[in-house]
């Protein structure tokens, strides 16, 4: 007989009663807010895929009605890793409550500083170009904390450390909607952005659906939308993450303007009429567009020729256009 793939939590106080019995009042420092809806949880649990018997990572579990979402998937291992104390015993009831059937691990902490090898230590790795490893990272985190979070973890695909030691391991995240739009943005949209750009070089990104604000407890000045981002095979580029960052960076500053203009400030003031236009012939990219109008596919071949033209001009790598600026204020 098949071994089931979900199982039903023995009954439980709902979440609501137990942030009223814990008093866990949400705290405006900590941009919390909470989720009640089992349906919407699940639908989040949903769009991570297959997760019965893999090891999962939720990131910011809170009272924990995610958390449920995923135990009743029956998970191998589910790791939490939450910042504030206050929701230890919340998480210790559900942690009681999976018994045998989960092996849940808390962790109390920051999960800029989380260490993926220790907690999936037990986890299966898989060859980079094959099926991904059986583990997701899945988490409803405050705005300000997702977006710099997929900024580190997307310079940890590019290295192939942490989480992405075992594979192409998934990311099922919150965003704040205009951020989810901007994660999934393409070509010529009007949200494209250097996210944009970032994302889709390593990732297969999808904005699978928008919750509206009124479903959190306190409720948000916005809607979010849940994005998943699954590691390519093939990223489109396979440079220095800083250098990808510092190109992109460099281009989108100045967004309204045709893509010279930005490109230019990669190269000292006198070399900029020699290198800014061989930067785009090397690319084979037209300047005369605006950054949000150019291709990640060409992004990518322009990073390329920047390299090679820092390989030839050694100096050029180390410029920064805003340090100069500040010298020349003060
Ligand atoms: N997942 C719960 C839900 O959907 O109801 C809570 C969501 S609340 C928006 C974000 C949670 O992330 C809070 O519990 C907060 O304490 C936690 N958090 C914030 N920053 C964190 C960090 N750097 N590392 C881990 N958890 C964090």
């Amino acid at each position: 007989m098949a071994a089931a793939t979900s199982f039903r939590l023995p009954p439980l106080p709902t979440v609501r009663d137990l942030i009223k019995l814990y008093k866990l009042r949400a705290l405006r420092q900590l941009s919390q807010n909470f989720l009640m809806d089992e349906r919407i949880t699940d639908k989040i649990v949903k769009a991570a895929g297959k997760i019965h018997n893999h090891f999962v990572c939720e990131v910011g579990p809170g009272p924990g009605s995610i958390t449920r979402s995923i135990l009743k998937k029956a998970p191998k291992k589910l790791v939490v890793v939450e910042k504030d104390a206050r929701f230890l015993p919340t998480l210790e009831l559900l942690k009681e409550a999976s018994g045998s059937h989960v092996d849940m691990v808390i962790e109390i902490g920051d999960i800029r500083s989380y260490n993926f090898e220790v907690g999936f230590e037990k986890a299966p790795s898989s060859d980079w170009f094959g099926a991904p490893p059986p583990i997701h990272l899945i988490g409803n985190l405050p705005f300000s904390v997702s977006t710099n979070l997929i900024i580190r973890w997307l310079e940890a695909i590019s290295e192939k450390k942490s989480a992405w030691s075992f594979g192409r391991t998934s990311m099922t995240l919150t965003f704040q909607k205009e951020v989810a739009e901007r994660i999934v943005a393409p070509v010529t949209h009007k949200q494209r952005c250097r996210l944009s750009v970032m994302c889709q070089m390593w990732c297969d990104v999808n904005h699978k659906f928008t919750i509206p604000g009124k479903a959190f407890v306190p409720k948000p000045d916005v809607d979010v939308g849940v994005v998943t981002l699954h590691p390519l095979k093939y990223p489109l580029v396979n440079l220095p993450f800083k250098m990808v960052e510092k190109v992109l960076r460099t281009f989108f500053n100045t967004r309204q303007k045709l893509c010279n203009k930005g490109a230019d400030r990669l190269f000292p003031e006198e070399m900029r009429g020699e290198l800014g236009p061989k930067l785009f012939s090397l690319a084979d990219v037209n300047y005369r567009v605006r950054p949000f109008e150019i291709t990640t596919e060409e992004y990518a071949r322009i990073c390329f020729a920047y390299k090679l033209i820092c390989e030839e001009h050694p100096e050029v790598e180390d410029y920064n256009f805003r340090a100069t600026k500040k010298t020349v204020a003060v």
